[in-house]
């Protein structure tokens, strides 16, 4: 995957697209990967990173959601169970089984919890990773040993996916580049080409050079999730608002917090929200939470009142309470929720579920969704872009296809012993992966290395900073060339 034959093809003219995506997060990839492997002529537009709107903001798991079981939306986690199932057979590298308990403080939690999630284990079906379990106090603080344990009955073991959701979108970007794909980062689409009233193309600016590009296709698909508003009044000025976007944050702790490999889940804290506490990479993940009526940014900021709410939360249930200057990493995404037909309640209860909407001019909109579904998301626009599209009927092929899950730098030979130097003593990333992220995982930034290619400022601010220096020069020779 290299950026600038992929500048190549963007810039023969002579080619007619048959599908141009806008974005490249969890959705757009997917899609990218989907319309590739059904043989189609496939363009994917990303205006930053691939994976740095909301997808790689994401609590990192592989789910069927529990909670929604609670609201009856049977099918949605029934679906995410399966795609589940299917995401662990086809990226096994990133996508891993992760025990759960939720404690229970009262004497019914044990029994209600235990009845909701053998019946997550039933609608999992042969796609099933685990089983439910119900635990002793012994049980509980065997696993968790930094579980209060005043008050505590025992638990419920339940099992679900985790995963690291930045890594597979470059997964996805390489997979669906493999199958012929044209795939861009860091190019803004800030036009839709239109014919006779019909979305024909796009304009889009390489934001590294500042080149534009005006390229045609049989139907273009907006992907961009919460910015899909902003592409939407690209073609019509009027039309009306259909993402409610909603932040979530999450605080990265040193792992001892927690101690042990299993998560903690709480249904319901005070407000009704659900509670992680997650080991991932060496560090305790803990999130999150869920504040409408943000503004939309592709960079959003966790607010102190956020902050303050997880650390106390937390203080809750562990033994040893996390305080502000406990906290290595934060950040912040924000949820592309599709708004209700009517408005009612918080955005805690919209479902997780995907819309797709065809405007007057043909222009294609996913929207909504969660990460554990894009496969089945990519599936449907695919299938209704080829009817829009006019494009000739194909299957779709992704169900049993295997991603390209491992970092390129596993494939590398070493031009140069000091390429295995760690960048940093506490974390694993080495000077190769660096090098390995700028020639074939198209990293042009500090900030793609350091987020996405490896994930050092989710893990450790402070490392992260450290390292950048030496990434900036790294990267600065790679892009210069031989
Ligand atoms: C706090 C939080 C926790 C979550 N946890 C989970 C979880 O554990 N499991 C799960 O399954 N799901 C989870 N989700 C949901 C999941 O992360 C999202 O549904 C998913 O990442 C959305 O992907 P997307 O591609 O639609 O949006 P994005 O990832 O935001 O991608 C849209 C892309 O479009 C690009 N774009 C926008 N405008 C343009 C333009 N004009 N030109 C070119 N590109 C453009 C943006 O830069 C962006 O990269 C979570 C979400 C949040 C916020």
């Amino acid at each position: 995957m290299n950026r600038s034959s992929m500048l190549d093809h963007l810039a023969d003219t002579s080619v007619e697209w048959d599908v141009i995506i806008i974005g490249g997060g969890a959705t757009g990839l997917g899609t990218a990967v989907d319309a590739s492997t059904r043989g189609y002529r496939t363009l994917l537009l990303e205006q930053a990173d691939f994976g740095q709107g909301t997808s790689s903001r994401s609590t990192k798991l592989v789910h069927g959601g529990v909670r929604y079981l609670r609201n009856g939306e049977i099918g949605l986690v029934r679906d995410s169970l399966r795609e589940r199932g299917r995401l662990l057979r086809n990226a096994p590298n990133l996508v891993s089984a992760l025990p759960f308990v939720v404690p229970g403080y009262r004497w019914y939690e044990r029994f209600f919890y235990g009845v909701g999630l053998t019946l997550y284990d039933l609608l999992a079906g042969k796609l099933g990773i685990g089983s439910t379990e119900h635990l002793s106090q012994a049980g509980v603080l065997e696993r968790i040993p930094n579980l209060r344990r005043t008050g505590l009955h025992g638990g419920t073991l339940y099992w679900d996916g985790q995963f690291d959701d930045a890594r597979l979108a470059i997964a996805m970007a390489r997979t669906a580049a493999e199958k012929g794909a044209t795939v861009i980062n860091h190019i803004k689409v800030g036009e839709l080409i239109k014919e006779n009233g019909r979305v024909r193309g796009v304009a889009a600016v390489d934001q590294q050079s500042g080149t534009e590009y005006r390229v045609t296709g049989k139907v273009v698909i907006n992907a961009t999730g919460v910015f899909t508003d902003e592409v939407r009044q690209l073609d019509d000025p009027k039309a009306g608002k259909v993402i409610e976007p909603s932040q979530g944050i999450h605080l990265v702790l040193d792992r001892e917090f927690l101690g042990g490999d299993t998560a903690i889940m709480i249904p319901s804290t005070d407000d009704g929200r659900v509670l992680f506490a997650i080991p991932w990479h060496g560090r305790v993940v803990l999130g999150t939470t869920d504040t409408p009526g943000v503004p939309v940014e592709l960079e959003p900021r966790p607010q102190e009142e956020e902050i303050a709410y997880l650390i106390e939360h937390a203080g809750r249930y562990l033994t040893k309470a996390p305080n502000r200057a406990d906290v290595r990493a934060t950040f912040a995404g924000l949820r592309p929720l599709v708004r209700p037909k009517s408005e009612s309640g918080t955005t805690a209860s919209i479902s997780r579920d995907h819309s797709l909407f065809i405007s007057e001019s043909g222009l294609v909109t996913i929207a909504g969704g969660k990460w554990t579904t894009y496969r089945k998301m990519a599936e449907d626009t695919v299938n209704k872009a080829a009817e829009v599209g006019g494009l000739p009927t194909q299957p779709c092929r992704t169900a049993d296809l295997t991603l390209l899950d491992r970092p390129a730098a596993e494939a590398m030979t070493f031009d140069d012993p000091s390429w295995l130097e760690k960048l940093h003593p506490d974390f694993p990333w080495r000077i190769a992966d660096v090098v390995a992220a700028v020639r074939f995982e198209m990293a042009q930034t500090v900030d793609d290395v350091l987020s996405r290619r490896t994930r050092l400022s989710f893990l450790d601010e402070a490392a992260a900073s450290q390292c950048a220096p030496q990434v900036q020069e790294i990267i600065d020779r790679e892009l210069a060339g031989p």
